[in-house]
């Protein structure tokens, strides 16, 4: 089977495996596991922070992170269509008791004058308090699109002057910063907390991060504590994410290009309507007959592929480091065949 589901779907390689029997290990809820330190050292280094925290899943450390910045009542200001508001189960009402007021803009990404209208006036007892901005960079919804950098730097600028901090859902952000060409310290520079994931796109199996400052990663161990998330040798896990980081993150390039690829045979089929400009790993191909989707699925199935149906009329298929060139042949082949 061809699997272009997810870049969730990887499976470790025998390198991989071998970071992972050989890690030395202890109990990181003691704060001794020093792989688990090791990688959490790496990473916040990488970015420029103080500090990072492992974690078991990208929902959470971005529910980790909203828990942190909001208080009961308060309210988060993201995308409609961000993985923070649409897929982590109602996650920020639940875990933290606060509200969510999203808000458009093209392609899962928001723009300072998307938020502006939103921020409550914190003298007026009507209006939750507004207390987060959150944003998502690659955007899942929005096809992998990539922000523009002074987007984000103007959005830093005005929560600046609003006194609000910045969460960045960075689970694919490493799709992103292979692209834009910004420099990794001063992007992160940007943001108050960041969720990373490293089981999407640079192929560890289990695993994200949260990074920020060491007061903010502190008070972090604590709740992650409370969500059930403290984890004990959690150092063979750790090092496949170590792994990852250090030999899979140029390779997304790959990715990207084959996902190229796939957008330019799907722009010659007279069955698609359109794809949305491919920027990283994520190809959204949209359906001229919209209600034909799980046809679609069933007959790429059929031949051996896979791939999601991503909501009205839309098929998403995602590059990862488990397809081969000969996949991605295999799959325009198919491509052309079907009708
Ligand atoms: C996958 C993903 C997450 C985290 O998902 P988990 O499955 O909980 O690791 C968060 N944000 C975005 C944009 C994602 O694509």
């Amino acid at each position: 089977m061809i699997d272009l589901r997810s870049d969730t779907v990887t499976k470790p390689n025998k390198e991989m495996l071998m970071a992972m029997t050989t890690a030395p290990v202890g109990d990181d809820v003691f704060g001794e596991d020093p792989t688990v330190n090791e990688l959490q050292e790496f990473s916040a280094n990488l970015f420029g922070k103080e500090a990072a925290l492992f974690c078991a899943s990208g929902t959470q450390t971005n529910q980790i992170a909203i828990n942190l910045h909001v208080q009961p009542g308060g309210e988060v200001i993201c995308h409609f269509e961000s993985h923070v508001f649409k897929y982590e189960g109602g996650g920020i009402a639940r875990n933290s008791g606060a509200s969510t007021r999203t808000v458009g803009g093209s392609r899962g990404r928001i723009t300072v004058s998307d938020i502006e209208p939103w921020i409550n006036p914190s003298n007026d007892v009507h209006y939750p308090l507004t207390q987060l901005v959150s944003i998502e960079d690659t955007s899942n919804r929005g096809g992998g699109a990539i922000y523009d950098f002074n987007e984000i730097k103007k959005i830093r600028a005005f929560c600046n002057s609003k006194g609000l901090p910045l969460h960045l859902d960075g689970a694919r952000v490493f799709n992103a910063l292979v692209e834009n060409n910004v420099d990794i310290k001063e992007y992160a520079s940007q943001f108050d907390s960041i969720s990373v994931c490293l089981s999407k796109g640079l192929g560890a199996p289990i695993g994200s991060l949260l990074i920020g400052s060491t007061e903010f990663i502190t008070r972090a161990r604590r709740v992650r504590k409370v969500f059930g998330g403290g984890m004990r040798q959690a150092g063979f896990i750790a090092a496949a994410g170590l792994y990852a980081l250090k030999n899979n993150v140029q390779r997304l390039k790959d990715d990207h290009r084959r996902a190229k690829t796939i957008e330019a045979q799907l722009l010659q089929m007279d069955w698609v309507d359109s794809v949305i400009p491919v920027e990283t790993n994520i190809v959204v191909c949209i359906l001229k007959e919209t209600s034909r989707v799980q046809e679609f699925v069933s007959a790429f199935e059929q031949k051996g592929i896979l791939m999601m149906p991503f909501g009205k009329g839309m098929l998403r298929m995602v590059t990862h480091l488990d397809l081969s060139e000969e996949d991605i042949s295999r799959l325009c082949l198919a491509i052309r065949e079907i009708k």
